[in-house]
């Protein structure tokens, strides 16, 4: 989101991607350049294109992973990051119940609650690498944690 605000967020498509939020997201990731996104060598965008540069400094275009962490300490194991979690919902009726997985979980689930903690069994069905559009912003499971015990980083 920070990177997002600093684009001319007109959606112009120059850049090949189709909004300047998806551009973001792979500015974030490395898998494109501040200098890809031709309006912002404009002079008008000046200020923003050398913020960019700034906030970005030495890991412009390195290639970054998506991490979902989870805080051990803070989770208390409620199971809600396991019902709202748009891939676990669709896949994985069972998961609507929080904490009661099936056991092999189904190939797509991302979490579930395990001795009272949460796991992570897998982020690759995750939306944010699977889905195109903004489902890549997908943030569903870190806002509605009531312990901020998820976080989603790119490292
Ligand atoms: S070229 Fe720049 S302004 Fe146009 S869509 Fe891409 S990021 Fe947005
Ligand atoms: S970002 Fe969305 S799809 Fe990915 S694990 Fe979180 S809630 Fe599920
Ligand atoms: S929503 Fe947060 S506190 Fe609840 S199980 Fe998930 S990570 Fe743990």
């Amino acid at each position: 989101m920070e990177l997002y605000k600093f684009l001319p967020k007109t959606n112009c498509k120059k850049c090949g991607k189709p909004t300047c939020m998806a551009f973001s997201l792979d500015l974030l990731q490395g898998k494109v350049k501040v200098d890809d996104c031709p309006p912002l060598l404009e002079p008008k965008y000046k200020k923003q294109y050398d913020t960019l540069k700034e906030i970005l400094g030495s890991e412009e275009g390195q290639q970054k992973e998506l991490k979902i962490k989870l805080d051990e300490d803070l989770c208390d194991g409620c199971g809600i990051c396991v019902t709202v979690c748009p891939v676990n919902a669709r896949y994985c009726p069972s998961s609507l119940s929080g904490k009661a997985p099936e056991y092999p979980p189904e190939e797509h689930q991302l979490f579930q609650v395990i001795g009272g903690k949460c796991e992570l069994l897998k982020i690759e069905h995750c939306r944010r690498l699977e889905s195109g559009g903004r489902e890549r912003e997908c943030r569903v499971c870190e806002t509605y944690c009531p312990r901020e015990a998820v976080k989603i980083e790119y490292v």
